[in-house]
């Protein structure tokens, strides 16, 4: 009989971060202050001392603190599973994996960084936690990162998922945290946004300005990011890590890996343990596959250049594939996927050429949803539905050609939450939404001079 998953016993969980800055064929670009332009440090007001050291760090490995490793065992090592039924329904030759991050209790990857960041805020002698959420499983990580160290949380959230998802605002709150929709009337940003526009959807832009604003302002307060920055992308790597100890249980090395990218944490972390292989030489044919939804197509649209993290400025000027900070998105349910730019690593790495990138539709992404429901089981969430879909069209190819290949998936996160999502898409009324470019050239013209 051959297995369905691999399971790492928790005395095997790796104990190690992975930093790919070590191993950067290039180093990084600088991250910019958005007043002199210069290069910067993250805000030390706004970040814990030791985020700031691993946002810059050159160490190959950091050491994953005791306290947050006995928090991580409490869902992790997760499952990597052989999808036999998906591969079968597709009658493909190709092997497929997937690493399901779904198990946490928050039913994302998320808290593989949250956990961690509560843990440095708290250990530096700090109170209260401010951040933004987009379709709020950042936040609900957050909360549950928060509540583990006793810290206060404070969230805004995308107000467009604020009203389509009441129980990640009611997840927030069970676990301790304060929910407010954004734009918010708590911040200036906020109240300046709704006196021009009272129905602002908002995005998760205008969010990460409110977040900002917030801890800005107060001493007991650091804010704390769900992606893009280093340091995130650095804390999900434990997926990777222990993805490739699995792989080795599965006597299987992948091909492709594949995965969505909306600010770029949950992918790198999967990826980034394994893109070493690649840029040493020893695994020169690996293709990373990044996904990203057609309504917001940072990497395959966006040029490549130097932009604010934040609507608002506030935030450092980041070099990356950007749609503009001012660009708001169409409400697609991946909201996770929103966002205008994308990691540094990520886009610093697609420029090098190591990673490809695909923009997908939603309805074609929520078929392929549905389709690993009625194989696998399990419900995914919209953002990893978009890497199904390019698994499922890769092994179809896969099929054409005859080819054995193994593709891995970087699942995400359970779509528990998304079922009104699920409810469009069956009944017909999911609609798909066009590239916006005039929205998107637009909002191009307010990139900061640099
Ligand atoms: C937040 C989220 C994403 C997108 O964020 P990344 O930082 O790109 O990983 C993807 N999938 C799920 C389930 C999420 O919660």
């Amino acid at each position: 009989m051959e297995r369905t998953k691999f399971i790492l016993d928790e005395k095997e969980m790796p104990t190690h971060w992975y930093n790919i800055q070590a191993d950067l064929p290039e180093p990084l670009p600088p991250l910019l202050h958005p007043g002199t332009k210069e290069p910067t440090r993250l805000p030390p007001p706004l970040f814990p001392e030791a985020l700031n050291e691993q946002e810059f760090s050159q160490e190959r490995w950091i050491e994953i603190p005791e306290e947050v490793q006995a928090i991580y065992r409490t869902w992790r090592p997760t499952l990597l599973h052989r999808a036999y039924r998906l591969e079968k329904a597709l009658d493909t030759p190709a092997k497929i994996f997937f690493k399901y991050e779904g198990t946490s209790q928050a039913g994302s990857h998320k808290p593989n960084t949250a956990v961690a960041q509560a843990y440095y805020v708290k250990k530096e002698g700090f109170k209260r936690i401010a951040t933004e959420t987009g379709a709020g499983q950042w936040g609900s990580a957050l909360s549950m990162g928060a509540m583990f160290f006793g810290l206060e949380c404070k969230v805004y959230m995308v107000k467009v998922s604020y009203n389509q998802k009441p129980y990640r605002r009611i997840l927030m709150e069970t676990w301790g945290a304060k929910c407010v929709p954004s734009p918010s009337p708590d911040t200036k940003v906020g109240r300046d946004i709704l006196a021009r526009d009272p129905d602002c959807p908002g995005s998760l832009g205008i969010a990460i300005s409110e977040a900002l604003e917030d801890a800005f302002a107060r001493d007991d307060t650091k804010y704390s990011i769900g992606s893009v920055v280093n340091h995130v992308l650095l804390h999900q790597t434990i997926v990777g890590e222990e993805t490739r100890k699995q792989m080795e249980m599965a006597d299987a090395y992948p091909d492709i890996i594949v995965g969505n990218i909306g600010g770029g944490s949950n992918f790198a972390g999967q990826f980034l343990p394994w893109i070493r292989d690649k840029i040493s030489g020893a695994k020169p044919d690996l293709r990373i596959i990044c996904v990203e939804p057609q309504a917001c197509p940072s990497l395959t649209k966006g040029p490549y250049t130097w932009d604010y993290g934040d609507v608002a400025g506030l935030a450092p000027i980041l070099k990356m594939y950007t749609l503009g900070h001012t660009f708001i998105p169409s409400p697609i349910h991946a909201g996770g996927l929103r966002y205008h730019g994308m990691a540094p690593i990520i886009c610093h790495l697609y420029k090098l050429g190591l990673v490809e990138a695909r923009a997908e539709y939603q309805v074609p992404v929520f078929e392929a949803g549905v389709k690993f429901a009625r194989t696998e089981g399990i419900i995914t969430a919209p953002e990893p539905c978009h890497n199904i879909k390019v698994a499922i069209d890769e092994a179809l190819r896969c099929r054409e050609a005859g080819e054995a290949k193994t593709i891995l998936i970087a699942h995400s996160g359970h779509g528990h939450f998304d079922l009104a999502a699920y409810d469009e898409y069956l009944s017909g009324r999911l609609q798909d939404y066009e590239y916006p470019e005039e929205k998107v050239k637009e909002a191009l013209a307010s990139l900061p001079k640099v």
